[in-house]
C-alpha cells in the first residue's frame, strides 16, 4: 500500500456503525501512515478497524495472573480475596442490606456494627473502626487527637511507603505538627521525655515496615514508650502499617500491640490480613469514640463492598485462616510449591528453578521465603504480559521465571497456555 491509497479517517470509519468508529478510525489510519513510511505493509486497515473498537470495549481493570513471588504486590492490587469474603460482597452488593439500619429496633444502625465485634474478639480491643485505608487511619488519629497540637514521633520511624508518598507529607495533613525526636538510627525512651511539653497530644510510632536499621541502632520498646506517654497522660498510636492478625514471621500483631500498651492501633486490610483495602483502628473505646465523632471520619469512611469483604475475611481468620489466601501463600510448604513449578515446567517444556518469593506490602522486608519458579525463553516476558489474561513473571538471568508460590494450581495450568501461545 502507497501513502496516497490510504483511506481518509471519514471513509475508514464509514465502515461501521459504532459512535466510536471515527475515534478509532483515526489512530488506525496514523498507525497505517507510519508504517507505509517505514516501508512495511500496514495490512487490512478494516480488521485493524475492528479490533480496535473491541479494545475500545475491553475492561481496562483487568484480572493478571501473578507469577512474581511478591504476595501482596502493590501494583498488582495486593490481596486476593478469599472465595467466602467474595461470597459476602456479591450476597451485599446484589441487593440492598442492613449497612445502616438496626433491624431489631427498626431504625438507623452504624456501618461500624458489622465488624468491630470480629476485630475485637481477634484482637482484644475494646472498640474498633475501619476507614478507607490505613493512610486515612492514622492520619483520622491524628486529627481527631493531635489536631492544631504536637506528635512526637522518632526520626527513624519518618517512611516513604512507596510511589513517594511519606508518611510526614500524609500525616501533617491532620492539622497535627510532627515534632522529630532521637536521630535516624538512634531514639532512646528519654528523647520522647525531654520533648513532651504543653502542646503535646500524641506519641506516635510508625512501624518499620519496609526496611530495617542495622547495625549502631536503638528504638525504645513499644512498653517502654507506652509508660512514657502514660506517664505524662498521652495516648500512644502505634501504626503497625500491613499488621497482622495470625501469625506470620515476625510481623508485629495489632493484639501483641495492644498488650504491650497502644492506646490506638492502625493497619491495612490488604497487606497480610489478606482483605479488601481498608484502614482498621483498633483500641481504647474513648480515643475510638472521638475518631468516629470527628468530621473527617465521614469522608474517609470504608463503603460496603469493603465491609462485606472484610467481615468474610475476619471470619476466617478467627476460624480457618488457611483459607485466606495471602495467609496460605505464606504458609504454604515448600514441596508443594515444588511440585507446582515442576508440573508447570512439565507442561512448557521448562525448568524449575529455586527462588526467592517476598511478602511485599512493605511488610517482613527481611524474610525470604524458599520458592520455586519455571524457567522459559527471555524473550516470552513481554509476549506474556501482552497476553489475555496477562501474566506477570520477573526477567533473571536471560530467562523469563513464573513463580509458582503466588500461582494457585488453576492459575499454573493458564500459565502454561499462556506460554504456549507466546510461542506462536
Ligand atoms: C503501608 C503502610 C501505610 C499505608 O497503608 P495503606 O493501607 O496502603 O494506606 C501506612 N503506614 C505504614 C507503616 C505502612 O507500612
Amino acid at each position: 500500500m502507497r501513502l496516497r491509497d490510504l483511506p481518509s479517517v471519514d471513509e475508514l470509519a464509514r465502515q461501521s456503525e459504532d459512535p466510536l468508529a471515527v475515534e478509532a478510525a483515526r489512530t488506525v489510519v496514523a498507525r497505517a501512515r507510519e508504517q507505509i513510511q517505514q516501508g512495511d505493509d500496514p495490512g487490512d486497515l478494516r480488521l485493524h478497524l475492528q479490533a480496535e473498537l473491541d479494545a475500545a470495549r475491553a475492561p481496562r481493570l483487568r484480572r493478571v495472573l501473578n507469577a512474581t513471588g511478591v504476595i501482596v504486590h502493590t501494583n498488582l492490587g495486593r490481596a486476593p480475596l478469599a472465595e467466602a469474603a467474595l461470597d459476602r460482597v456479591r450476597e451485599i452488593a446484589r441487593g440492598y442490606s442492613n449497612l445502616e439500619y438496626d433491624v431489631a429496633a427498626g431504625g438507623r444502625g452504624s456501618r461500624q456494627d458489622h465488624v468491630a465485634g470480629l476485630l475485637r474478639r481477634l484482637t482484644g480491643a475494646e472498640a474498633a473502626l475501619v476507614v478507607n485505608n490505613n493512610a486515612a487511619a492514622v492520619m483520622l488519629a491524628l486529627a481527631a487527637l493531635a489536631e492544631g497540637r504536637e506528635v512526637l514521633v522518632s526520626r527513624g520511624e519518618l517512611i516513604e511507603i512507596g510511589d513517594g508518598f511519606r508518611i510526614p507529607d500524609v500525616l501533617e495533613r491532620s492539622g497535627a505538627t510532627l515534632r522529630e525526636v532521637g536521630t535516624t538510627n538512634r531514639t532512646r525512651a528519654a528523647d520522647y521525655e525531654t520533648a513532651i511539653g504543653a502542646e503535646t497530644a500524641v506519641l506516635l510510632r510508625v512501624h518499620q515496615s519496609n526496611f530495617r536499621l542495622v547495625g549502631f541502632t536503638a528504638q525504645p520498646s513499644r512498653r517502654e514508650l507506652a509508660d512514657v506517654a502514660h506517664r505524662h497522660d498521652l495516648p500512644l498510636v502505634d501504626d503497625l502499617g500491613s499488621g497482622a492478625l495470625v501469625d506470620v514471621g515476625d510481623e508485629p500483631t495489632a493484639r501483641a500491640s495492644l498488650a504491650g500498651g497502644a492506646d490506638l492501633v492502625c493497619f491495612s486490610g490488604d497487606k497480610l490480613l489478606g482483605g479488601p483495602q481498608a484502614g482498621i483502628v483498633v483500641g481504647r473505646a474513648d480515643l475510638v469514640e472521638q475518631l468516629r465523632r470527628h468530621p473527617l471520619q465521614r469522608a474517609l469512611r470504608a463503603d460496603k463492598l469493603t465491609l462485606a469483604a472484610l467481615e468474610g475475611t475476619l471470619a476466617l481468620a478467627l476460624e480457618a485462616p488457611d483459607q485466606i489466601p495471602v495467609v496460605r501463600m505464606l504458609r504454604e510448604p515448600l514441596e508443594a510449591v515444588r511440585a507446582r513449578a515442576v508440573r508447570l515446567a512439565e507442561l512448557v517444556g521448562g525448568e524449575v528453578e529455586e527462588t526467592v518469593a517476598r511478602a511485599g506490602g512493605g511488610a517482613l522486608p527481611l524474610t525470604a521465603l524458599p520458592s520455586f519458579a519455571c524457567a522459559v525463553e527471555e524473550e516470552l516476558a513481554a509476549k506474556l504480559r501482552a497476553g489475555d489474561p496477562p501474566v506477570i513473571a520477573v526477567v533473571r538471568d536471560g530467562r523469563t521465571l513464573l513463580d509458582c508460590r503466588t500461582l494457585t494450581d488453576a492459575e499454573a495450568d493458564e500459565a502454561a497456555a499462556a506460554v504456549e501461545r507466546a510461542r506462536r
